[in-house]
């Protein structure tokens, strides 16, 4: 059963420094609620329990799907970082809700794992103010691993938190937070921080079509841009399973209005095309991808011959009789990165946010 009061709540990403940051916590005598904040782009909800076992923490999984679909919808008012990566928006967001989470836990500060001078954009010390403010948590906020390094809060002027028994570690080294895994016994070292969707190339080619056609861009639609293959043609999406795990997948997070694709007679994959806000597809589109879809089919490309790819939609199963072709009329294509980088700049400029800068060489990383 779940205790009734707790001392603080804490940002926990599962990463090394979010783990140390509630063990330096709880060393004290307080009690802590982890929150692991989930979305279709960040969070293993799935790891919760065995965390909890190795680690003997105290973990609830809070969903922010929607509040991130939102955020990217509605574009980040602190910009993006290398890649799709809101980073400033998503600490500010997580805080917060993190701050709205206090009060059902008797909680009186938040705990993260931040490091000053960690990593490039949200974990510079004026960011980290930026953060703080827009958070609404100036008062609340403590950063155990870089406490010493900040101005003290009131959880430790107050005499809650033995500011002594806080740290002061600055930048990107590894050692005081290997060593302090070591004092904790953590038989399991998390692997570096990483797996943040929206900081990969590879993801956010998949996502920017997403924001720039769907009418809503819901949290289901970039789960579904998660799965598979991703082929546009002008504001036409067409999902294409990899293997049965994504075939199964894509079933799942189809949305009824959808048109499955899957050639009639031979193996081959489903594919999922999206009629956004229910609006039909014309049957020069259908066509035209149910002979992309047959492409991808060997055995019915080797026939040769037209072969039939079934079409199931909201108005019931159809027939169309296609020679599979890679290359259509509609041109069908995955968009690349550096397409996806030039828009996503020129976005920024014309709503006058911060225009992404940085020469690509790499993410800008999850944070802790
Ligand atoms: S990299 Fe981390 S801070 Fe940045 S958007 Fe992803 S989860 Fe949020």
């Amino acid at each position: 059963m779940e205790r009734k009061r707790y001392d603080a709540v804490a940002l926990l990403s599962g990463g090394l420094d979010s783990i140390l940051a509630v063990k330096v916590i709880e060393e004290q005598g307080l009690a802590v609620k982890c929150l692991h904040f989930v979305s279709p782009f960040f969070g293993k909800p799935g790891k919760v329990k065995h965390w909890e076992a190795i680690y003997g923490l105290d973990i609830t999984a809070v969903d922010l799907g929607e509040d991130f679909a939102a955020l990217l919808r509605e574009r980040p008012a602190h910009g993006f970082g290398k890649v799709l990566n809101p980073c400033v928006d998503c600490k500010i967001i997580m805080i917060s809700r993190a701050r709205e989470m206090m009060e059902r836990y008797g909680a009186s500060f938040i705990i993260t794992g931040e490091v000053l001078g960690q990593r490039p954009m949200s974990q510079r010390r004026d960011t980290l103010n930026v953060i703080r403010r827009d958070a609404g948590v100036k008062e609340l906020l403590l950063r155990p691993l870089c406490a010493q390094k900040l101005d003290p809060t009131p959880a430790e002027e107050s005499g809650l938190v033995d500011r002594s028994r806080l740290h002061a570690i600055f930048g990107r080294g590894r050692k005081e937070q290997m060593a302090l895994a070591e004092k904790y016994g953590l038989t399991e070292i998390p692997t570096p921080a990483g797996g943040c969707k929206l900081a990969e190339r590879e993801n956010a080619r998949r996502y920017w079509p997403v924001l720039a056609h769907s009418p809503h861009a819901a949290a289901a639609e970039f789960k579904l841009a998660n799965i598979g293959r991703q082929y546009w043609a002008g504001p036409h999406w067409l999902s294409i399973g990899r293997h049965q795990a994504d075939n199964e997948a894509l079933v799942r997070f189809a949305f009824p209005a959808d048109l499955h694709f899957k050639v009639a007679g031979f193996p081959g994959p489903l594919a999922i095309g999206r009629q956004f806000d229910g609006k039909l597809w014309d049957a020069e589109v259908v066509r035209d991808a149910a002979a992309f879809v047959a492409s991808f089919s060997p055995k019915a490309v080797r026939e040769g011959t037209p072969v039939s790819v079934r079409v199931a939609g909201p108005d019931g199963m159809a027939e169309v009789s296609v020679t599979p072709a890679r290359t259509t009329p509609l041109g069908w294509s995955e968009l690349n990165w550096q397409g996806v980088r030039e828009e996503i700049r020129a976005d920024a400029r014309a709503r006058a946010l911060p225009v992404p800068e940085g020469n690509d060489d790499g993410p800008d990383g999850q944070s802790e």
